[in-house]
């Protein structure tokens, strides 16, 4: 028999069992902003190999200078390169309004930043939440396909949208930077090393809460 788990012990049990994550795994903030385009649709390998194509400590400054086809090439390992670098280059001039400065980003209320980043070219819910995140230090649930996969395996009854299964999730867990942050990357940990497309449930340290895999068994 399987016993139900709240957001928060679901929370305590990954990071009792992982640790903690630090993340997000990137060598400065502005490298976790541009991080959070080129992991569209790709692998955090390809990624680090175009953030090493641009340079440890390439600014804001210099990159919104580049040539639009240059960054693009720059950037090729992540895979849909042309796009990205359209996205990156529409983000950065969103940026400039802030003199690419991220404390003065940090200011902005928590809503009002997350609907001027929604209103960039190429930034969905996913890429916003992370920016906001692991950049500008507001807290919230990323909702992405770890989190959909490991909350409906476990027995969350899953809204239909993002954003809806966001605030679920936001309204039953502690609102607090580091909590979010931790949970983000240990779901995903999680997601990569159990609860996987087949998931491995036998050795899996949520299974004693997990009705899936109390089915499977
Ligand atoms: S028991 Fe299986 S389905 Fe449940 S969380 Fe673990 S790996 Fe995922």
């Amino acid at each position: 028999m399987t016993e139900k788990i709240s957001c928060t012990e679901l929370y305590q049990k990954l990071f009792h069992y992982y640790g903690p994550q630090g993340w997000w795994p990137a060598d400065s903030d502005f490298q976790m902003l541009i991080s959070a385009i080129l992991v569209q649709r790709t692998n955090w390998k390809n990624v680090a190999l175009a953030l090493g194509n641009l340079g440890k400590n390439v600014t804001a400054g210099e990159l919104i200078q580049m040539e639009e086809a240059e960054l693009a090439e720059k950037i090729r390992p992540s895979g849909f390169y042309r796009m990205k670098a359209k996205k990156i280059r529409a983000w950065l001039h969103w940026f400039q309004k802030y003199d690419f400065q991220i404390k003065e980003v940090q200011k902005v209320d928590q809503a009002v930043l997350r609907k001027e980043l929604l209103a960039i070219h190429g930034i969905g819910e996913e890429t916003a939440d992370a920016m906001m995140l692991y950049a500008f230090d507001k807290p919230g649930f990323i909702a992405d396909n770890y989190a959909i996969r490991l909350f409906h395996r476990i027995g969350f009854d899953i809204p239909k949208t993002y954003y809806a299964f966001k605030a679920k999730v936001e309204d039953l867990f502690p609102h607090d930077l580091e909590m979010h942050q931790e949970f983000h990357a240990l779901i995903v940990e999680h997601g990569k090393q159990y609860c996987k497309k087949t998931p491995l449930c036998e050795s899996c340290p949520l299974l004693s809460h997990c009705w899936t895999g109390n089915e499977i068994r």
